[in-house]
């Protein structure tokens, strides 16, 4: 049984996140157990994590858990994934999350997890989930978004309509959510073409027939690539209302110790 951090050292750090109040209220902090670790799709590699608060967690679909992954020095480092799905009776939660090979302390500790090991998780968190009362969704971003987009799909009644745009490595990655609304999905293949790179969501994006009424589009993904996709949807005058953007993870940048892409300069 490995600790991502110690309790020694945990109980030493210097914690914005000791009391959960303020944005963090409503949330529930636990010691989770690694169930099971292993790749489903050549890109992403599937955590099944236990604990008892897991037994009475409420989220909604598209809202994430911040692991406490590492310490530098006294300061907590944390990395957030999306809750894939979440099985109270089991208290057991499933993180969906690639592994994108780059030195990351997130990277790390999803690489060697093996059953029994234990790590500080707090959920749920995030602020974007479904919209109510729209006529169609709309998901695009890169391989991170993927988790998000599919429990958000698969959480749409049968008679929604959505679409999923979404890039992934390779034709193996395209890894289709379990929807039950009328759900098209459009997958670009990366293939040698490194991660972070928008040029082909854009133009994906650019030329989509969008269809009338009423809708929201969710974008997920590295940063700037997030950016570009909103510019691209403006453009098309999709208005600010109708965008839930979140950037993911920023190309060449370790994200913050609070898990979300740190602020340039
Ligand atoms: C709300 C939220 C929900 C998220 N949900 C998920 C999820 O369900 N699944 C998931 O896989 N990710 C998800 N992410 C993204 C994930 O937290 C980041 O990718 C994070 O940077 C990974 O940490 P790390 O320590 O491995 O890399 P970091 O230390 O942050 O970065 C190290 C290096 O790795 C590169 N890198 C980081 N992420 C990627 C990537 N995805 N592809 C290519 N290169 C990368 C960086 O550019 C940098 O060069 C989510 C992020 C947020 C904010």
């Amino acid at each position: 049984m490995t600790e991502a951090v110690p309790a020694g050292l945990r109980d030493a750090l210097e914690d914005p996140f000791a009391e959960l109040t303020g944005a963090l209220a409503g949330t529930t902090r636990m010691k989770l157990e690694v169930s099971e670790s292993r790749r489903i799709t050549p890109g992403m590699q599937r955590l099944i994590l236990t604990a008892p608060e897991l037994a009475d967690l409420a989220y909604r679909p598209g809202q994430d858990m911040m692991l406490l992954v590492a310490a530098d020095g006294r300061r907590p480092v944390r990395r957030r994934y999306t809750i894939r799905a979440l099985d109270a009776a089991r208290r057991q939660v499933t993180l969906d999350v690639v592994r994108h090979g780059a030195a990351g302390p997130g990277e790390r500790w999803i690489a060697s997890a093996e059953p029994g090991d234990v790590i500080e998780g707090i959920a749920p968190r995030g602020k974007v989930f479904l919209a109510e009362g729209r006529e169609w969704h709309l998901f695009a971003g890169d391989q991170a978004g993927l988790p998000a987009f599919s429990a958000m799909a698969e959480a749409l009644p049968a008679t929604a309509h959505a679409q999923l745009v979404v890039e992934v490595p390779t034709p193996e990655d395209a890894l289709a959510p379990a929807a039950v609304a009328d759900l098209r999905i459009d997958w670009l293949y990366r293939g040698e073409r490194p991660a972070g790179d928008s040029g082909a969501l854009v133009r994906a994006l650019a030329r989509l027939a969008l269809p009338p009424g009423d809708g929201q589009v969710y974008l997920a993904g590295e940063a700037k690539v997030v950016l570009a996709l909103r510019e691209t949807l403006a453009g098309r005058g999709i208005p600010p209302e109708r965008l839930s953007p979140k950037a993911y993870w920023g190309l060449g940048r370790a994200n913050a110790g609070h898990g979300e892409p740190a602020k340039e300069g």
